[in-house]
């Protein structure tokens, strides 16, 4: 990698963000991925508002914490992510307020669109450190496809040692062990010739966000579950009780059925580590759509 690429590759994956308290603010990757995105598609990463307003804004309702005290807004990052040099607007805008930005584009740098077609390799770089500092690892798909770079081959940017990955793998195995390969939600216990399947050992704190491989900081969750806890569907309470976010709707029985969470107490058997306060705070503050359904 060149100075140049290796310099691309530092402000794409240092950007300024809201972070008081170790809040999760990731408004501008979000948009910095969708002009990734844009940019592989059509060869130019260049935005209208109009056009990104809407598809921004879900994504940011979806991938930003009820409790972030930045606004929900695409214009938030499409403004401001000016002040971090590698966006531009095509017109002076004062204010990040919507309606200023009617009728605006924005796009990367000339020099930063050049280094990225360039050099796949850097673009690679850039999209896994954005997703591995932003986002838990069973998202990421789901946030490529969003922004159009599902056909992307990713390497991934978190680098584990190999004893990293030997204490996660321990981890995981400890963690299924302990909560008898069986769902700590619903109580789904599934296996194929003997292993368990459709049951995951799942993160309370994200591990690529300081989350640590602790007995604490983990359940057995079924893969539904587990993807509706990460994406802030499901959450606990410091009481180990199951919360349903309000903004969940689901129409068919089926969809319905994660109501049948509500309340629910983890009962683990005897000696099972439960998530610790502090995990579950967090988990609540940066992951979960509050407030739960009563
Ligand atoms: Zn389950």
């Amino acid at each position: 990698m060149g100075p140049g690429e290796e310099d691309v590759v530092g402000r794409l994956t240092s950007l300024k963000q809201y972070n008081q308290q170790g809040n999760r603010a990731p408004h501008k990757p979000l948009l910095l991925l969708m002009a990734i995105g844009e940019l592989l598609g059509t060869g130019s990463s260049e935005l209208a508002f109009s056009e990104v307003e809407d598809r921004l804004g879900r994504l940011i309702k979806e991938y930003v914490p009820t409790s972030s005290s930045v606004r929900q807004t695409a214009a938030y990052p499409f403004w401001r992510l000016q002040n971090d040099q590698i966006w531009v607007l095509d017109r002076e805008v004062s204010s990040d307020s919507p309606r200023q930005l009617e009728g605006a584009t924005g796009r990367l740098t000339s020099s930063i669109e050049r280094v990225l077609l360039d050099n796949p390799e850097t673009l690679q770089t850039v999209v896994a450190s954005t997703l591995a500092q932003q986002f838990s690892p069973t998202l990421h798909d789901d946030i490529l496809a969003a922004v159009g770079l599902d056909s992307l081959e990713y390497a991934s940017g978190t680098k584990r040692t190999a004893g990293g990955a030997k204490r996660s793998a321990e981890w995981r195995r400890r963690i299924l062990q302990d909560w008898q390969e069986a769902c700590a939600f619903c109580g789904f216990d599934a296996s194929l010739g003997g292993a368990p399947v459709g049951i995951e050992a799942a993160h309370v704190r994200w591990v690529n966000l300081d989350g640590p491989n602790h007995l604490d900081n983990g359940l057995a969750l079924c893969s539904l579950h587990h993807k509706l806890f990460d994406r802030g569907v499901l959450g606990l309470s410091t009481e180990h009780e199951v919360h349903v976010s309000r903004h969940y709707k689901a129409s068919s029985a089926r969809g319905q059925a994660v109501y049948d969470l509500v309340g629910v107490r983890l009962n683990p058997r005897p000696g099972t580590a439960l998530p610790a306060p502090k995990h579950i705070e967090w988990h609540c503050q940066q992951v979960f759509h509050g407030p739960a359904v009563a």
